[in-house]
């Protein structure tokens, strides 16, 4: 047997997170990480922020998804507030 390999034994995967609007795994660095704290949900661009966290796209369908679906009162099972969150998931989107 001597076939090449190209994505096995080499280089390792990319730690990869689930979107909570489209539902898709990406690698971790594409991602936003939203961390939750005492004063609401907070954009956690170091990625080392205590609380729970959850990853979303960059991308104006997936915080549309997210909003639309509650995913974040759906994870945290509390409520947030509205205003809060369109704020949050606006700096995500004018970040990039
Ligand atoms: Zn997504």
């Amino acid at each position: 047997m001597n076939r090449k390999t190209r994505n096995n034994g080499g280089m390792p995967l990319p730690p990869m997170r689930r979107c909570i609007g489209c539902m898709t795994s990406r690698p971790k660095s594409e991602m936003v990480r939203i961390a939750v704290t005492d004063d609401g949900p907070v954009i956690d661009r170091s990625g080392r922020m205590d609380g729970r966290g959850i990853y979303i796209c960059p991308d104006q369908a997936c915080v549309d998804a997210a909003v639309k679906r509650k995913a974040l009162q759906r994870v945290f099972r509390r409520a947030f507030d509205k205003a809060d969150t369109e704020r949050l998931f606006g700096e995500i989107i004018t970040k990039c």
